[in-house]
């Protein structure tokens, strides 16, 4: 298994949480649709944490400048950028 079919995966179960999201927009107004609209949050926040998950399993860096954590792509040797905010560290390797 290599990141980028990892990656691919999340993509498809973001665009699920999404396609729920605009489905959500039908409902009526109500205790059930704030019941649906925590759930789908829920459901996207762990998506974001299972894809930092598996990229600390990938050894890629990780920003903890927020939650749930960014993962940090190389822009340049032992220098990395976090995909989330932009935040560049400098590691060693
Ligand atoms: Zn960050």
């Amino acid at each position: 298994m290599d990141i980028d079919s990892l990656t691919k995966g999340i993509g498809l179960v973001s665009n699920t949480i999404t396609t729920l999201k605009k489905l959500k927009e039908l409902i009526p107004s109500g205790d059930k649709k704030q019941d649906i609209e925590q759930n789908l949050e829920e459901a996207e926040k762990n998506i974001k944490i299972a894809e930092a998950e598996i990229a600390k399993g990938f050894n890629f860096q990780l920003c903890y400048r927020h939650f749930p954590p960014g993962i940090m792509l190389e822009i340049a040797p032992f220098k990395s950028k976090c995909n989330t905010c932009g935040n560049v560290e400098d590691y060693d390797s």
